[in-house]
């Protein structure tokens, strides 16, 4: 795999002589903009200028499915959000209590990701993590999971810092917002006073003109939360959510975890398609076969099935992953290794390129040029200083190598040591060259010479180093 470096150029909108110059630096003097480089090279380019290259080999698309049907109306995945102590949790814990728990059960207070909910309207999903952390942890995965937020607003308190981040989060998101006035049980609630507090952030009731639907509720007795269920339910189809229903499924991941008897227990939003029992699954970097469906919060109740806008628990997985992340359902496992793979690759390489060097590692050692020396000296210690003093000017563009440092007059041998390496200097340290050698070296092109003074050598060796870096044309 190559890429040639002007439509890598075009590509980025640099200009190719900038891309070129990055190269040079990294001791690529022969490209041109009619040269390719390989992807690694290109990674590494591409990310010095703030892009990131996918390998352009393998292209996800052909293994995950699309869909061509316009699909069916599905439920409403709703997030529940709003200022601490306002009630999320006892919300969240009564409509699981009352709609989710079976009884057998014994009604199940530790939350289970996402549950659904059946209304007089129609099925209702909830993510069971209450706060705007699990639904900004979703989108900065890029999960668009929340499809109503309800924003829970206590009657005795009113609007708060973390009610008014709420609603720009939802903004932002283009998630519209239903709000649940909420503790209407207690004699300090004042509704009247939380609405005016309400439309002050632009979210206008119903009652006062506005759009905003707005229910009177306490999570604590459970009154009016029917109603705020039967509302959620409706918005399907006022939201005209819908999805397809045939095909193999996709969807993200909600939470998972590794269970001691059952392995990695994920909990999974089914957003397309179809999940069945034997598919072959991946999700991130993990992947594996179906083995079961559970429906979460009911004990031991296997689906066959799972299709959009269903919460599942999925078992078979080989490893967690992490909320947020998408899921699909590939047709071989040899898909699966394959898309596991690339992700897996994708990743090593973006670690390599962020944290450098192993990467630059590579590249230096593969294309930096190296000036190498060969040493000779009146005497063992000088040869030695001079050896470790040259080596030391070796910096990350232009290595120096003193490839033999001995005592004595230069030689044939040492000029023809000299000459087999891409870039020689032979230096003389009081000592001159002898017999042939002179003619030799200059026959062969590979330069002498000698010096008296070892910050002499150092000087001359850098200037090579500086020529070894400038452009061939
Ligand atoms: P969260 O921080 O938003 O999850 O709030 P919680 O659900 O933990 O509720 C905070 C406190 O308010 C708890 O002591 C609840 O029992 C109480 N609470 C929640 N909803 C109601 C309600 O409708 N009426 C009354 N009286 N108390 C409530």
């Amino acid at each position: 795999e190559v890429i040639q470096i002007s439509d890598m150029a075009h590509q980025m909108g640099v200009k190719a002589a900038r891309l070129i110059r990055t190269l040079w630096q990294q001791g690529m003097r022969n490209v041109t903009i009619n040269s390719s480089i390989d992807v690694e090279t290109a990674e590494y380019v591409a990310a010095e200028f703030g892009y990131t290259i996918e390998n352009v080999s393998f292209q996800e698309d052909e293994i995950l499915a699309s869909y061509d049907d316009e699909g069916e109306l599905r439920a409403p995945v709703v997030t529940i959000m709003g200022h601490v102590d306002h009630g999320k949790t006892t919300l969240l814990d009564y409509i699981r209590k009352a709609k989710v728990a079976d009884g057998e059960a014994g009604g199940i207070t530790q939350h289970i990701g996402a549950y659904r909910v059946d209304t007089n309207q129609g099925p209702v999903v909830f993510i069971d993590t209450p706060g705007h952390e699990a639904f900004t942890a979703m989108r900065s995965r890029g999960a668009a999971v929340t499809d109503i937020v309800v924003l829970i607003v206590a009657a005795d308190d009113g609007v708060m810092p973390t009610t008014q981040e709420a609603i720009d989060h939802a903004r932002k998101s283009d998630v519209p917002i239903i709000v649940a006035v909420n503790k209407i049980d207690k004699p300090e609630a004042n509704v009247g006073r939380v609405e005016q507090m309400l439309m002050k952030e632009g979210l206008v009731g119903e009652d006062y003109g506005g759009e905003t639907v707005i229910s009177h509720i306490s999570a604590k007795t459970g009154e009016g939360v029917d109603e705020l269920l039967d509302l959620l339910g409706v918005q399907a189809e006022v939201l005209e959510l819908v999805a397809p229903v045939k095909g193999p499924a996709a969807g993200t991941v909600i939470e998972s975890r590794v269970d001691k008897g059952r392995g990695t227990v994920a909990t999974v939003l089914v957003q397309a398609g179809e999940l069945k029992k034997g598919d072959i699954v991946v999700a991130n970097e993990f992947s594996g076969k179906v083995r079961n469906l559970l429906q979460p919060g009911v004990k031991n109740k296997r689906l066959k099935s799972a299709t959009p806008s269903t919460p599942v628990e999925v078992l078979g997985l080989d490893g967690a992953p992490p909320a947020g992340m998408r899921f699909h359902v590939v047709e071989s496992e040899r898909d699966a290794r394959q898309l596991v793979a690339h992700r897996r690759e994708k990743r090593r390489r973006k670690e390599s390129v962020l944290s450098g060097p192993s990467l630059l590692e590579r590249i230096k050692s593969k294309k930096v040029p190296i000036l190498k020396i060969v040493l000779k000296a009146d005497v063992q210690g000088s040869a030695e200083a001079l050896k470790h003093t040259l080596e030391d000017l070796s910096a990350s563009k232009v290595r120096v190598e003193v490839i033999h440092a001995g005592v004595g007059g230069i030689n044939e041998t040492d000029v023809k040591l000299a000459m087999a390496a891409e870039n020689p200097l032979i230096i003389g340290f009081n000592v001159k060259a002898v017999g042939k050698a002179s003619k030799l070296a200059e026959h062969e092109k590979v330069p002498v010479e000698t010096f008296s003074v070892i910050y002499e050598a150092s000087d001359r060796v850098r200037e090579r180093m500086i020529d070894l870096l400038e452009p061939e044309y």
